[in-house]
């Protein structure tokens, strides 16, 4: 492997996701549900782009923490991730929900990795194929 390859995720930049994603936590606007995300993208210029959940008097208008990175990261110019990280509290793992693993899907590689945290720790850690496999991607529609 090189430093380049997707798979590859040193120390310092796992512990800038995670930083970032804790920092996206602290300022979800979570009235309702009181659970409160932050996650974090790493795109392919070395740069980390957070977001937190936001919900809504309408839930199903509520958006996901990793909505709102890779959207900051698509309006910073990029549209490659390289990792992900997500913070949540409570027993259960924090993982990507199923329409986030998508949304991911459609800037990361299936080796990509996913990091899976709460305010104190690293948890887990997945690859993207492990979340969402055999998955449909933009590569389905290339010809
Ligand atoms: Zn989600």
């Amino acid at each position: 492997m090189t430093d380049e390859d997707d798979t590859m995720l040193n120390d310092p930049d796992r512990q800038r996701l995670l930083d970032a994603a804790r920092a996206a936590q602290a300022r979800a606007y979570a009235p309702y549900s009181h659970f409160a995300v932050g996650a974090a993208v790493l795109d392919d210029q070395g740069r980390v782009h957070a977001g937190c959940n936001v919900e809504n008097a309408a839930y199903p208008q509520g958006v996901c923490a990793e909505a709102g990175a890779l959207s900051a990261m698509v309006l910073a110019g990029s549209t490659r991730v390289r990792a992900l990280a997500v913070v949540g509290d409570g027993a259960g793992l924090v993982t990507p929900c199923g329409g986030c693993r998508q949304k991911l899907r459609e800037f990361a590689a299936p080796d990509t990795p996913v990091l899976v945290g709460d305010r104190h720790a690293l948890r887990a850690q997945f690859t993207l194929a492990q979340l969402l496999p055999d998955s449909f991607g933009p590569e389905n529609l290339s010809s």
